[in-house]
């Protein structure tokens, strides 16, 4: 008979395996899975660039420096295979079938404390093959109202952000390391993470995004496991699990302190250049 030992045993490995996919996968898939890892930046063309809409206006600084997508030895994606269209098996574990049976198993959860104070699992919104993935921290009050991330006001800010990008809501991802907010918007705890963000992953794994936007120091610090503030991590692309990521500040910090959103945009605009350099494309124009 399996022991509860073995069962955890199975669980781990799973886990380890889904997240050798996903790092498999997004190599296979994206020419930019060598991005250098925050420490080479290349400048980018400077001030000459006027700020999105959203963004304050009249700012002139140079824009933030710009990661390359520069091979990066151990990052070397040769041989990778092609992860093609994929056996039955795989289709259900990827895109809109993956998310759904996620979907399923997170069910009415209650894995953790947050379970009885919120009102709806926000899940997640968008496109399941979205490109592109926006990561935040956890539901706000609208959110848990609504079962939908990012739609107050921070999340009004944020979809200006993805529309100045030249996408839509729909054509992104939108997610969060917590499922269920926090009450009084108050920080996620440790044992919150602990039992979420094996969901966060899982989702990550589903989409195959080919970047990833961790937006504010808790998603950036989670994904990458570093402490760094996130006013030194911003602005230079990382790697999670071979997908390439960039943390920005966070859209209710912007709200805060609008003067920030030209470094946001330029981080912004480094996504959108470092995805043109895979064939990658808004459907719309990007704004400036
Ligand atoms: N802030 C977040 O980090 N996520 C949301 O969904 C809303 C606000």
């Amino acid at each position: 008979m399996a022991s509860r030992g073995d069962a955890e045993d199975v669980e781990a490995l799973r886990e380890i395996v889904g997240q050798l996919r996903t790092n498999l996968e997004a190599r296979g898939r994206s020419g930019l899975v060598g991005v250098a890892m925050g420490k080479t930046p290349r400048q980018a063309a400077a001030a000459s660039v006027p700020p999105a809409a959203w963004a304050p206006q009249g700012a002139a600084a140079p824009a933030a420096p710009v990661v390359a997508a520069a091979p990066v030895g151990q990052q070397d994606n040769a041989d990778q295979p092609d992860d093609g269209e994929g056996a039955p098996v795989e289709k259900a574990r990827t895109g809109k079938a993956g998310l759904q049976v996620l979907r399923d198993e997170i069910g009415d959860c209650k894995r953790c404390k947050l379970a009885p104070t919120r009102t709806n699992l926000v899940y997640g919104v968008g496109n399941p093959d979205a490109d592109l993935v926006f990561v935040g921290e956890a539901p706000g009050a609208d959110e848990d109202a609504q079962g939908e991330p990012f739609v107050g006001k921070a999340g009004q800010l944020l979809t200006k952000m993805i529309e100045a990008m030249g996408y839509t809501r729909n054509d992104v991802y939108i997610c969060n390391v917590l499922k269920c907010r926090p009450p009084g918007n108050r920080n996620p705890e440790p044992d919150e993470v602990a039992s979420c963000e094996p969901f966060l992953k899982r989702q990550l794994a589903a989409i195959r995004p080919r970047m990833i936007v961790a937006l504010g120091k808790f998603a950036a610090q989670c994904l990458l496991r570093d402490d760094t503030p996130i006013t030194r991590l911003r602005g230079g692309f990382r790697s999670y699990e071979g997908i390439p990521l960039m943390p920005t500040l966070h859209p209710a910090y912007l709200l805060r302190d609008p003067s920030k959103k030209k470094l946001a945009w330029d981080d912004l605009k480094a996504v959108n250049a470092a995805l043109a350099r895979v064939g990658i494309h808004p459907p719309r124009p990007p704004a400036g």
